[in-house]
Parts: structure tokens; sequence; C-alpha cells
């Protein structure tokens, strides 16, 4: 790597629904969006292919819906088209700031998005385009953690960053206990060990069989994401040794 390179070609951003809402609330909420955009923007200037993979949790979450009686199919049918709104409003907001977008869903909704094909999503890379990937994997009873880990290993991305609104990985839920520690790094089997809550278990799973790494961050802090993107070490990272 030269020096003032950054240090990855290409990324995969893993942002959760939950930063298209403020805090505690549902729904999109717009100054959310412009910020997600910013950042993205911000960080596609230094040169890095920026794959998103868009939750959905700040709509509709499956597993609620089935906690409540909904059939759980349906239910994860409609989380996923809850995905493709995120995605529509990020991409919206990426174009306002003169990025060029594509997206690409999991489930075919042609006049809206192209349908996902990997060859495609690599050329729009290739081309200086911010993929947006939507409708999850296409199935049900997966998340959009599992989809970051498997579209980032298709698409070749180097590393998942995964926004969060914390500032990394500790041993106890540092909005609850004072005393909870940041590990500035983790190997994926401690995390699936201590049952560590980074992402779900068949996506760490999937990232430590690949060894693509994941990087853990704080998305609510300007500047984080081209911070990760140059090489800064914020966060936790998790890989293998
Ligand atoms: N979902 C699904 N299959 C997938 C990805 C997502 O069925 O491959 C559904 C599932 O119901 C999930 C919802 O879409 O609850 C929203 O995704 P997720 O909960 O992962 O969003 P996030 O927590 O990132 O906001």
């Amino acid at each position: 790597m030269a020096q003032g390179e950054p240090p990855f070609k290409r990324v995969l951003l893993k942002v959760t629904g939950e930063a298209f809402c403020r805090a505690g609330n549902q729904g999109i909420d717009f100054e959310a969006v412009k910020h997600l955009a910013q950042e993205i923007a911000d960080g596609k200037r230094l040169g890095v292919d920026i794959a998103v993979v868009v939750g959905g949790g700040n709509i509709f979450r499956g597993s609620v819906a089935h906690s409540k009686g909904m059939d759980r199919v349906q239910a994860d049918n409609m989380g996923m088209l809850a995905t493709m709104i995120n995605g529509l409003a990020l991409q919206s907001a990426l174009e306002g700031l003169g990025l060029e977008t594509r997206m690409l869903t999991a489930i075919a909704i042609p006049q809206l998005a192209e349908p996902y094909v990997r060859r495609r999503a690599v050329r729009h890379l290739e081309k200086g385009r911010v993929v947006i990937l939507a409708g999850g994997t296409g199935n049900p009873y997966f998340t959009t953690d599992t989809t970051a880990s498997l579209r980032a290993m298709e698409i070749g991305a180097e590393v998942i960053l995964k926004a969060t609104k914390v500032d990394g990985i500790y041993d106890a839920d540092p909005m609850k206990v004072s005393s909870a520690r940041k590990f500035t790094e983790l190997k994926f089997i401690d995390v699936l060990k201590g049952n560590l809550k980074v992402m779900d278990a068949a996506a760490i799973s999937l990232c430590m069989e690949n060894n693509v790494a994941i990087i853990v961050f704080n998305l609510t802090v300007p500047g984080n994401i081209s911070r990760v993107l140059s090489g800064e070490k914020i966060g936790t990272i998790v890989r293998e040794g």
C-alpha cells in the first residue's frame, strides 16, 4: 500500500435500520438519513468502493411480528420490503449529494431497482457507484447481518464495516453497565463463545470461515466512516488471530 492510500479497496458497510430513525423511534428521520449519506459521501471521496447493506428494523422486524402471532415467512417478507424502503431513502439522499448510485434487490422489484446479480454489483462498484443492497438475502429466517457477510464475500470486500450507535464491542452493554470494558480487537471464536452482541452467529461464522474481518464502530460520530476507511484504529476489529 502506497503512503496515504486507504488500506481498503472495497468495503461492505452494514447499516442497521436504526440508523434511519431517531434513537428509540421508528420510521424514517430525514436528518438521520442525510447524516448517513454525508458520511458515505465523505468516505467515497477516499476512493474506496462502497457497497451498503441496509437493515429494516426501524420499520419492521419479522421476529417481532412473529412473536405477536404472524406467520414467520410473511413477517420476514415484510421485513425484507422494509429494507427496500430504507434503501430508496438512502439512494435519494446520496444522489442529493451528487453521488452515482445503484440499488440492487434480492427480491425483484424491477420498476424501482435492479435485481441483485453479483457481477452487476461488482461492475457498478468498479465504475465508482455506491451500491445499495436491499431485500436482505431474499430468504426468510435470515437477517441483514448475514446478508452483509454473504454479500461481502460475493463482491470481494476486504472488510465489513458494521455501523452501530456504540464505539465498539464491550463485555457488557455500555448503555447499562458503567464499568463495561471495550475490546479493541477480538477473534471470531471469542465473539461466538462469549455470545457478544456484534452480529448474529450465522453472520460471524460466515466471516470466520472465509476470513473477512469486521470493524464495529460508532456511526453517530461525524467523520467515523472516513476514519475507518483511512485506517484509523477506532472501534473494535474482529478477525482471525
Ligand atoms: N429479513 C429476512 N431475510 C433476510 C434479511 C432480513 O427475512 O435475509 C427480514 C427479517 O424479518 C428482519 C427484517 O428483514 O427482521 C429486517 O432486517 P434486520 O432485522 O436484519 O434489520 P436491522 O436489524 O439491521 O435493522
